[in-house]
């Protein structure tokens, strides 16, 4: 089996309190090339608090988190930033497109910093919005495309660097079933090519489309019917009041 891609040996996050609040349990888990990963739970449960500390975009409070076999906590925050973009991919359940910019601009964005020239980022644009079947929408700004056109560009975008990882925190949640399920689809054939997917949802019948599934409830994850969190009681925590 491959290394991991990415790795979380007892993460976890709290905020501190008084009372501190417990969002997520020390968890362990490894991504591995490739794989298709869902994150469900209820609202509030902790799913995109793992994401953000998956995508090194949140600290954990406790334990570690490794990229590429790089313990996170290890680096300065430009090698960090340097490693996130170099490696990791994200999409939101708000686009987060310029709204002045061309669907051709926009994807051509996710290279800026990168040292690739001008007109090299906008050809890989090119290529990336062809990858997501929008060929023909290269000069549209996002005000003239279609929600699931914009989640598109977005995805773009997120995958013109070439990530190891994507990560999509509820991408389907502003879609209607039917273009959200297209987007599901273009995010399943993404992980086929080899980028390891990992999608927060709370739509069933995205999750039925993604191999592993991490359930979380209270800040505690479950895969496969087997806790992947280690339940820790927070001195100070609310269960703790009065007693
Ligand atoms: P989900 O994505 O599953 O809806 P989140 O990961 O966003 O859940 O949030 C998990 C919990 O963490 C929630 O109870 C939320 O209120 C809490 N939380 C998130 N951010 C903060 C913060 N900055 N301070 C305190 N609590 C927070
Ligand atoms: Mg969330």
């Amino acid at each position: 089996m491959s290394a991991p891609v990415i790795e979380l040996r007892g993460a976890g996050k709290t905020y501190p309190g008084p009372p501190v609040i417990r969002v997520l349990h020390p968890t362990t888990l490894a991504l591995r090339q490739g794989e298709r990963v869902a994150v469900v739970g209820p609202s509030g449960s902790g799913k995109s608090t793992l994401l953000a500390i998956l995508g090194t975009l949140d600290e954990p409070s406790e334990g570690s988190v490794l990229v590429a076999g790089e313990e996170i906590a290890a680096l300065g925050e430009r090698a960090r930033s340097a490693l996130r973009a170099e490696h990791l991919g994200f999409v939101f359940q708000q686009f987060h497109l310029m709204p002045a910019l061309t669907a051709l601009d926009n994807v051509a964005t996710g290279l800026l910093y990168s040292g690739v020239r001008a007109r090299e980022r906008r050809e890989r644009a090119a290529a990336a919005l062809d990858e997501v079947g929008l060929s023909g929408r290269l000069a549209h700004r996002p005000g003239e495309l279609s929600g699931g056109e914009q989640q598109r560009v977005a995805i773009a975008r997120a995958l013109v660097r070439r990530p190891r990882v994507l990560f999509a925190d509820e991408p389907t949640g502003a879609l209607d079933q039917a273009t959200g399920a297209e987007v599901v689809a273009l995010l399943a054939g993404v992980a086929d090519r080899g980028t390891t997917v990992v999608v927060v949802t709370h739509d069933e019948r995205v999750a039925e489309r993604f191999c592993r599934r991490i359930e979380l409830c209270d800040g505690i994850a479950v895969e496969a019917g087997r806790p992947i969190s280690r339940l820790t009681p927070d001195a100070g925590g609310p269960e703790r009041v009065g007693s």
